[in-house]
């Protein structure tokens, strides 16, 4: 099932449990702009390449959109408009005062130079800076993007509007990025996994994890489950997979990635097929990389107890509904991811205050926000009896809902 067919699918169940308008329904379902732009860069050797970049502004009814840009081979409409629905209700479940876009350009970052990204990054913030601004849609990193690609875009953005920090989070610190913001989503999914565990009456100290993806959320995710005494004992990403029952020494991993060399080489483990990463015998699968991994297919493999969305839409509906009757629990993505999100606004209020947050107080707030979000979604299930990925759903719905019939149609 392609994203948009799937959020599309969880958005109109969460409609029906919430007795939404079909009218109302209708108008939350339907972007409220989509933007295609041809961005054509001279390549280093001179030739001329083109690239089609997107932003989708999916709502604006609780504040400013807000959501990354993807650059990545894969990157098409249909999947940007997915992910765009996904941040308006990911922002509304954090209780942020966001609305949701993404935006992507359809490349592969890696065969291209720095000098080739950042003209066109350059070149993509040029088509679309009337669209953006601090009030108006603020982008930051996703898949293929990082805090470089932000500077680019926030120089680009000011040479036509002044100096605008606010324009883009993520951005490096020395522009006026936030402390914590690299580790925030890696931190948040810890932060998710811990107020779900103790549902249960467990805690992530010795429970057995396997992480697919070990780039920006997956590394730090590692990071913190091992710093907590949880047991990694399965990583993978595109350079392979290692596992190892007695738990990853997770900083000798990082150290490895650092010096770009491919995980199945890591000497404190087993090299393993990555296709096998989500089917090992573990308590607590964190999909951390691309959408759609579980679907139909697969879902009846999976030997996890837990499921933690680090990812956007890892899972498709199909496949939550076999999940489900296995009694697999899934926490889902736009709760479980929703701490970059969460963070990318403290930076954002930082950068309008212009005043700094050191790093405790940063991880302090998004704790705290984590933990409410948690509660308000524990809340939904019992009052609709729901499962909790509708519980989040019918969260962040009713709130864009309520938003939107108050500030009505005229
Ligand atoms: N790309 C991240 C997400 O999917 C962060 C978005 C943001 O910080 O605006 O949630």
């Amino acid at each position: 099932m392609n994203a948009l067919a799937a959020t599309n699918r969880n958005f109109r169940h969460a409609a029906r449990i919430l007795g939404l308008d079909s009218k109302l329904e209708k108008s939350l379902s339907i972007p409220l702009r989509e933007i295609k732009v041809e961005c054509t860069i001279p390549k280093d050797d001179g030739t001329l390449a083109s690239y089609v970049g997107f932003r989708i502004q999916h709502d604006n009814a609780r504040g400013p959109m807000k959501g990354g840009v993807r650059y990545h081979p894969e990157v098409d409409p249909d999947e940007v408009n997915a992910l765009a629905q996904l941040m308006t209700w990911k922002t509304a479940v954090a209780d942020i005062p966001y609305g949701g876009a993404k935006g992507g350009i359809g490349c592969d970052p890696r065969e291209l130079s720095t000098s080739e990204l950042e003209r066109l990054t350059r070149v993509f913030t040029q088509k679309i800076h009337d669209l953006i601004g601090i009030h108006r849609d603020v982008p930051a990193p996703d898949m293929g993007t990082n805090s470089q690609t932000m500077a680019w875009i926030l120089d680009e953005y000011s040479k036509f509007h002044g100096h605008s920090p606010a324009v883009v989070t993520g951005k490096p610190i020395d522009l006026g990025g936030s402390l914590g913001r690299d580790a925030a989503t890696g931190l948040g999914v810890v932060f998710a996994t811990d107020a779900l565990l103790a549902e249960y009456g467990k805690s992530i100290s010795n429970m057995k994890f396997a992480i697919q993806g070990f780039g920006n959320v997956g590394a730090w995710a590692a990071k913190f489950i091992h710093g907590n005494g949880g047991k990694v004992i399965a990583v993978s990403d595109i350079t392979g997979a290692v596992k190892n029952q007695d738990g990853i020494d997770i900083p000798a991993l990082l150290k490895q990635r650092e010096n770009a060399r491919s995980l199945k080489d890591f000497e404190g483990g087993d090299a393993m097929d990555p296709n096998e990463l989500l089917f090992q015998e573990c308590d607590i699968l964190m999909p951390c990389a691309l959408g759609g991994v579980l679907s139909k297919e697969n879902a009846t493999d999976v030997k996890a107890k837990f499921i933690i969305e680090a990812a956007n839409h890892p899972t498709d509906p199909e496949a939550d509904e076999i999940l489900s009757k296995k009694g697999v629990v899934v926490l889902p993505d736009i709760y479980a991811n929703s701490g970059g999100v969460t963070v990318s606004y403290f930076e954002w209020v930082q950068n309008i205050q212009g005043f700094m947050w050191d790093e405790e107080k940063v991880n302090c707030e998004l704790k705290k926000y984590m933990s409410r979000a948690f509660q308000d979604i524990k809340a939904m299930c019992q009052t609709h009896n729901c499962n909790l990925r509708m519980g989040a759903f019918t969260l962040g719905v009713n709130r864009v809902a309520r938003a939107t019939l108050l500030r009505g149609w005229e």
